[in-house]
C-alpha cells in the first residue's frame, strides 16, 4: 500500500511538471537567429500555471530551514521570486540591470556570448550570514546568476540554492555551478541547446 502511494505522488509530480513545460512557449530566432527562446510568459499568463508553478516550488521548499530571503535576477525572477517569496513567507530582494537601484550598490559584470553586462545589488540589502535562495526563470550558460551569486556572496550572504523554472542542461550552467559545490534545482528543462 505504502509503495502504490509513493508512485501515485511521483506519478501526480511528473505529470504536473509536463503541464508546467507544456505551458511554456518556444519562439524561434529570438532575440537572434539560432536562438529558441523559452517564454515563460505563457505560463506566467495562465491562472493554472502560476498555480502550478508556485505549489511546485513550496512543495520543495516549505520545510527547509535554510532560506531565510528569497533573491530574484531581473526581470523574470522578480516575477517567480516574489510569488515564491509570498507563499513561503519570505523577503524579497532585485538584483537589477546597472543604474536602477536608488541606494548604493555594489556591482558584478559578466561576460555575455558578444561583450560584457553587469548586475547590481543595494549594500545594504540583508545583513551577513542571511541564507538565500537566488531565482530566475532560465539557467542557460550559468552567466547571470553566477553574477548574483558573487553579490549575495560579497555581502557576506550564503547561498543555499539555485531555483528556476528552466534548465537548458546542454549549455551546461547547472553542471558548471553543481560542479562548484551549489545546489540547483528546476521545474523543467529543455534538452538539445
Ligand atoms: P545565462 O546567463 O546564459 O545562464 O542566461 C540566463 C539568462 O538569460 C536568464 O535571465 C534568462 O532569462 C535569459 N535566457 C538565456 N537563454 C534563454 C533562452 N533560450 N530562452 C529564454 N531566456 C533565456
Amino acid at each position: 500500500m505504502f509503495y502504490i502511494h509513493i508512485a501515485t505522488y511521483y506519478c501526480i509530480k511528473l505529470i504536473k511538471l509536463m503541464s508546467i513545460k507544456s505551458k511554456i512557449r518556444t519562439i524561434k530566432d529570438f532575440p537572434k537567429t539560432g536562438i529558441m527562446f523559452r517564454d515563460v510568459s505563457t505560463l506566467f499568463a495562465d491562472p493554472e500555471g502560476i498555480r502550478m508553478l508556485v505549489d511546485s516550488f513550496r512543495r520543495e521548499y516549505e520545510l527547509r530551514k535554510d532560506i531565510d530571503l528569497i533573491v530574484g535576477i531581473e526581470s523574470r525572477g522578480f516575477i517567480v521570486g516574489s510569488l515564491i517569496a509570498n507563499a513561503l513567507n519570505k523577503g524579497f530582494v532585485m538584483i537589477r540591470k546597472p543604474g536602477k537601484l536608488p541606494g548604493k550598490v555594489i556591482s558584478q559584470s559578466y561576460a555575455l556570448e558578444y561583450g560584457e553586462d553587469s548586475v547590481e545589488i543595494h549594500q545594504d540589502a540583508f545583513p551577513k550570514g542571511t541564507r538565500v535562495l537566488i531565482m530566475d526563470d532560465l539557467i542557460a550558460t550559468g552567466g547571470t546568476v553566477a553574477a548574483a551569486i558573487s553579490l549575495v556572496e560579497q555581502l557576506g550572504g550564503i547561498v543555499s540554492e539555485l531555483a528556476f523554472i528552466v534548465d537548458l542542461p546542454d549549455l551546461g550552467g547547472s553542471r558548471k555551478l553543481m560542479d562548484e559545490g551549489y545546489k540547483v534545482f528546476s521545474l523543467t528543462e529543455f534538452e538539445g541547446e
